[in-house]
């Protein structure tokens, strides 16, 4: 135990300071005196010095005293010294440190106080110190290249770090930081494994929210009756479609399609029933589309076609085949068995790069369409150009 002896002489100097007797410089420099010979000694130049530090005297033999009973501390040679120190402010770091275990109120035993006394008063550690702070930082820097929750958290322990190493630099009693680095260094750890933790967690979640973005976005760009795009998706796919054309130098074109007197179904077998020849339209017209063509759903009982890479007479061919197979068949109501009768659609198809914009060639394609609709329905016309005899059915 060398605490004691080490600050004999320094609490010796001490005693001197604390009555206010000795200037510093004196202290530092002069020679060292009992306690009793510097008052004999002040008392001697000076009469009335003792009445100044007896009392002086008193009170801070008072307070070392009220320390070790505080504290329940045996009086021995050791335990007096700690307290002077204490008492005096001559080890701020200890009184510090003897303040938050009692407010903690954990008792102050010789043996703690050996064990953190030993570790202030020790320069000994500083190897020990560096390779824990190699150790701290690498960590530190693990730690940091995790994510950048990770980063804040480290940030925060690379903070309370910086502030030890600058007591490391001014606090010749430095051992004391390693205790407090250690637990540091155990509350990054754990810090280090909840963050894990929070970040799988996290990353867990992520997927699961981009999963339901994806199927968010799948359904908000899907009419929910037909399953084919809606009308949102198909500008997306139109204005993906122009853009591929113009790279490509290819032909694009565009349609309206729209059922028939529609209304009259619906009037005679009811909505589902509607529903459901609204669905066959829809599948008839869907098995033209590729990945080079695309029907959507455009509203009520109309859809929009978007062909790339096929002229305008081709694109008209296919909307003609799909509405030449729709009109050759003969749909029942399964409800009732009854006939739907012929279902039929007409058409309008423009080509878009015969026009100065994309919704210029929108408005030709849904003129076409009123025009085989004027026209005597059951027909596709081509934009610009005569509509074909009347061929409505009777
Ligand atoms: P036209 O040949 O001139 O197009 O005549 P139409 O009867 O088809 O046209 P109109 O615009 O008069 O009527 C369209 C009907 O389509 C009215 C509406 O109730 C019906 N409709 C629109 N969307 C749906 C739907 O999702 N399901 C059903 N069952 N009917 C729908
Ligand atoms: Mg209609
Ligand atoms: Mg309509």
């Amino acid at each position: 135990m060398t605490h004691q002896n080490s600050s004999d002489s320094g609490r010796r100097g001490g005693w001197r300071q604390w009555f206010g007797l000795v200037p510093e410089a004196e202290d530092d420099e002069g020679p060292i005196e009992q306690p009793q010979a510097t008052a004999a000694a002040a008392s001697s130049r000076d009469p009335t010095a003792r009445e100044v530090w007896l009392p002086a005297k008193r009170r801070l033999l008072g307070k070392v005293a009220d320390f070790l009973i505080d504290h329940d501390l045996e009086v021995l040679p050791y335990t007096l010294g700690v307290a002077y120190d204490c008492v005096t402010g001559a080890s701020p770091r200890l009184a510090q440190l003897i303040l938050e275990r009692t407010e903690k109120g954990m008792p102050i035993t010789i043996q703690w106080l050996e064990e953190v006394g030993g570790e202030v008063s020790r320069d000994k550690n500083a190897e020990a110190i560096a390779n824990l702070m190699e150790r701290l930082e690498d960590s530190l820097d693990e730690f940091g290249q995790a994510t950048s929750g990770a980063r804040t958290a480290t940030s925060e322990y690379n903070s309370a770090l910086q502030r030890h190493v600058d007591d490391l630099q001014q606090v010749s009693k430095a051992g004391m930081v390693i205790s407090e680095l250690a637990s540091l260094t155990r509350a990054m750890m754990e810090r280090t494994r909840s963050i894990e933790g929070e970040l799988a967690r996290s990353e867990k979640r992520a997927q699961e929210l981009q999963r339901s973005l994806e199927e968010t976005r799948r359904l908000a760009d899907q009419d929910h009756l037909t399953g084919l795009p809606n009308r949102r998706a198909f500008e997306h796919l139109l204005e993906r479609e122009l853009r591929e054309a113009k790279l490509a130098h290819e032909p694009l074109s565009v349609a309206f399609c729209d059922i028939d007197h529609f209304k009259r179904i619906n009037d005679a077998h009811g909505h589902p029933a509607g529903d459901r020849v609204l669905k066959v339209v829809a599948d008839t017209l869907s098995r033209i589309s590729d990945s080079k063509c695309h029907v959507a759903r455009h509203g009520g009982e109309e859809f929009a076609v978007v062909f790339r890479g096929l002229t305008v007479e081709q694109a008209w061919q296919k909307l003609d085949d799909a509405r030449d197979e729709i009109s050759q068949r003969r749909l029942v109501n399964r409800a009732n068995d009854m006939p739907f009768g012929r279902v039929t659609f007409s058409g309008g198809v423009a080509d878009v790069f015969a026009y100065e914009t994309k919704s210029a060639a929108l408005k030709a394609a849904d003129v076409a369409l009123y025009a085989a609709k004027q026209a005597g329905r059951n027909q596709i016309l081509i934009a610009g150009q005569d509509p074909e005899p009347i061929r409505e059915a009777a």
